[in-house]
């Protein structure tokens, strides 16, 4: 279970450093952190959590979120960690699903708590800042804080771990469910795809209530043993100072972030200590993994794979990146990935696999996949249809096992019959070096059926559209028919936390643009 992973590294490097956490500046050892965890466990229990109940958390990326994971595992009760970032409506939706006993906001998100409060009448909601002393929380205005002894709670690694909610990209969130066994089976294959020793320090910089930063990030590290450090919020200038002041060896960034730490003056820093840097959540384009090998000086790792299975379901390894830049790897230790055609009607037929090198829909069995969604009997059977998870990705398999993922079933567009995937397009304007971030969406055509439409924003606040538009003719890599027919220019591309273009958000912009543009 996860709960005994961490007693076992308490045992075996008590007093090692565990936990740097920079907002409260505060550094706790193994042992030290262990009293916290044992604290907020006594305080779950006291105030009446049983296993299998459910505790929310609403917090930034905090010791207290790391601590509040730990504390849940150790004595069975289901943890629930809510992005920091949704409205109080969306934070509504999840708490009425998952019914949790008690929440642990952050005080300055008491805004939205305070809206949805009154709506809860069941569930407590806590708060912690900055000032609470050790581990306590604070409750209808009395503090509240349990002993440090080692807590003891019977808990079987089939036992739920966690439930967690995926942002899908239509409809309302799924509560994706977790055994213990699973993530401790993720944490492992983390460990040997990462090559994680005690001497490692990783850095948390994305956020922490996504199961990318929880499990393979904290949890492995703490599994070997490793020290975590904690960065409050993302800011390309504090990683860059992280690095070089704890000495990080690896750490997880999105690709927006790498993005974005590449911009900065980076002489300013001695960042030798880096080992490796890993990415994935999100398709990175080749030209920017270059750009970090070439500047940061460093090897990177990336993972892809969804919530769901736990998440990662491949890896690209070091000796990879360059030569199969693009391609999301091989399949993790115990992983089985098809590709499988898609179907109009019903979930693919986990055994009508395509021939190989074709493209269709990546489904995927391993060790970490998920018991389903919570409450959600036809949702669940449809995504796990014959045993498979139904990935919703579309991609294929090369000579060699590399999976190469092209985009979502949803992303896809249809122009003249023909199908494009916006990642060849985004990819190739991403090697143009007056291009920031990009996006591409199709855009409903009577003629064409969709026409391929370019988010752009500018690096170089002097690039045109024709440019671009020749940068794509010229390219060896785009045929003309996916070449972008309109560019549109803006500041930002809506992203959601875990660094995916929110694609349902710019189709919809379009739409606006259109009919103004029309009437
Ligand atoms: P989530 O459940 O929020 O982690 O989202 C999972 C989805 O993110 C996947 O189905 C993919 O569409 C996308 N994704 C995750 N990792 C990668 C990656 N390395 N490359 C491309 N897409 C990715
Ligand atoms: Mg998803």
């Amino acid at each position: 279970t996860i709960g005994k992973i961490f007693d076992l590294t308490v045992k075996r490097f008590p007093n090692k450093e565990a936990i740097y956490d920079m907002r409260k500046n505060i550094r706790l050892t193994y042992k030290e952190w262990s009293e916290q965890v044992n604290q907020l466990a006594h305080v779950l229990l006291k105030e009446g959590v049983k296993k299998g109940d459910r505790v929310s958390t609403f917090l930034f990326n905090t010791e207290e979120l790391a601590t509040a994971f730990f504390a849940c595992a150790k004595i069975g009760a289901v943890f629930n960690p809510i992005n920091f970032r949704l409205t109080a409506e969306e934070v509504a939706y999840i708490l009425s699903d998952a019914s949790p006993k008690i929440v642990l906001f952050e005080k300055v998100l008491e805004p939205v708590i305070s809206a949805i409060e009154n709506r809860f009448e069941k569930i407590s909601f806590w708060y912690i800042d900055e000032k609470t002393p050790d581990y306590a929380v604070s409750y209808n205005e009395r503090l509240v804080s349990g002993t440090k002894e080692n807590i003891q709670v019977e808990v079987d690694e089939n036992d739920l771990y966690a439930i967690m909610y995926t942002s899908g990209t239509t409809g309302r969130p799924k509560g994706v469910l977790h055994k213990h066994r699973n993530i401790v089976e993720q944490s492992l294959i983390v460990i040997g795809a990462t090559k994680l020793e005690d001497t490692d320090v990783g850095l948390v910089t994305a956020p922490m209530f996504h199961c990318a930063e929880l499990h393979c990030n904290i949890l492995p590290r703490v599994h070997a043993g490793c020290k975590n450090v904690i960065l409050h919020q993302f800011n390309p200038k504090n990683v860059l100072q992280l690095i070089e002041q704890e000495k990080i060896t690896k750490f997880f960034a999105a690709p927006t972030m790498w993005n974005m730490l590449l911009q900065e003056d980076l002489s300013l820093y001695n960042l030798s200590s880096l080992k490796l840097g890993l990415y994935g959540a999100a398709p990175m384009a080749p030209s920017l993994v270059h750009a970090c090998h070439d500047r940061l000086g460093i090897s990177l790792v990336q993972a892809y794979g969804m919530t769901e299975m736990g998440p990662a379901i491949t890896f690209l390894s070091e000796a990879d990146q360059l030569t199969k830049a693009g391609s999301a790897g091989r399949a993790c230790l115990n992983h089985d990935i098809r590709i499988v055609r898609t179907r109009e009607d019903g979930p693919s037929d986990p055994d009508d696999v395509v021939p190989k090198g074709e493209t269709g829909e990546i489904i995927v069995q391993g060790p970490c996949m998920m018991t389903g969604y919570f409450g959600l009997d036809e949702a669940t059977e449809k995504a796990m249809y014959k045993g498979w998870y139904h990935t919703g990705d579309i991609g294929y398999l090369d000579e060699d096992g590399y999976l190469w993922v092209n985009d979502r079933v949803d992303d896809m567009i249809i122009s003249g019959g023909e199908n494009i995937y916006p990642r060849e397009v985004e990819d190739v304007l991403h090697a143009h070096k007056g291009v920031l971030d990009v996006a591409i969406v199709g855009q409903p055509d009577d003629r064409w059926g969709e026409t391929v439409t370019a988010f752009v924003v500018k690096k170089d606040p002097s690039v045109t559209e024709q440019e671009l538009d020749e940068f794509c003719k010229n390219s060896d890599n785009l045929a003309n028919y996916k070449r972008p027919r309109k560019y549109v220019f803006c500041d930002a591309l809506p992203r959601n936390a875990s660094g995916k273009i929110q694609k349902f958000i710019l189709r919809k912009q379009l739409e606006e643009i259109f009919t103004k543009r029309s009437t």
